[in-house]
């Protein structure tokens, strides 16, 4: 299973600064990746174009759309579609980003259902998961994870494509605040997430990649991506300086 190592840019940068970024991470870390693992960047849709331009060709990088509308095309002003993300030369996009669901308010069913759409349009889909800080401090870790999981993956059936499938765990808590989990929080969530996998999917659910996410930085990178379970990292600040994020795509 190749780690994966993605960059998500949330809602940062120009186009100029976007480009730059991405030539000075080729420039990084071209030559420089194993075999065994992506390096995935997500940012925002005005920079796709440009961005994409820069890692074509470079073996093992690859493009994502951070978000996209479950339907084929139509008037759904703002939103945008599998189609158009792949059509720019992405392979990956997020569903269910805990920032979509908290501050846009997106629900289970809905994320559920862009899981399912975009996976019938071909895109590799990574779903986000994870719990709030309440939700934690009332014992109710493994309630939401179930939640999230069925509910976002009650379209996938065991034939899906493990490489084209990837649930992303990211603690709402730890999502930019600079506190990331501690070894026993990431090893046993991500053990949860599995064993729910394979409750869904059979041994389907044994290839499917588990990122973890939640202010990863270099220097926490490698111990975190040593742990059970836990096949790569969502990156959302330390990922805007081609410096940091290089030193995590190799760490
Ligand atoms: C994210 O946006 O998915 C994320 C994990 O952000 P950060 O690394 O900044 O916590």
């Amino acid at each position: 299973m190749k780690k994966l190592m993605a960059a998500n840019w949330k809602m940062f940068k120009t186009h100029e600064e976007g480009v730059a970024t991405a030539h000075e991470l080729v420039q990084l870390v071209s030559g420089r990746l194993p075999d065994d693992r992506e390096m995935l960047v997500i940012p925002p849709f005005t920079l796709l174009h440009g961005v994409g331009q820069v890692l074509a060709g470079h073996k093992g990088m690859l493009l994502g759309g951070e978000n996209f509308y479950p339907a084929d095309q139509g008037a759904f002003t703002g939103e945008i579609c599998p189609d158009q993300l792949l059509d720019l030369g992405c392979t990956f996009a997020l569903a269910g980003h805990s920032e979509r669901r908290h501050i846009l308010g997106e629900t289970d069913d809905f994320v559920g259902r862009k899981v399912a759409f975009g996976l019938e349009k071909g895109l590799a889909v990574i779903l986000c998961i994870g719990e709030t800080i309440e939700e934690r401090r009332q014992g109710r870790v493994e309630e939401v994870l179930f939640r999230q999981l069925d509910k976002g993956l009650s379209g996938v059936t065991r034939a899906v494509d493990p490489d084209r499938m990837v649930v992303a765990y990211e603690p709402v808590w730890a999502i930019g605040t600079g506190e990331v989990a501690g070894p026993e929080e990431i090893i046993q969530a991500h053990g949860v997430v599995r064993s729910r996998l394979v409750n869904l999917l059979g041994e389907t659910g044994n290839n499917i990649r588990i990122l973890y996410g939640g202010s990863v930085k270099p220097d926490n990178c490698a111990s975190i991506l040593a742990l059970d379970n836990v096949d790569g990292v969502l990156v959302g600040g330390a990922s805007l300086k081609a410096e940091s994020f290089s030193r995590i795509v190799l760490a």
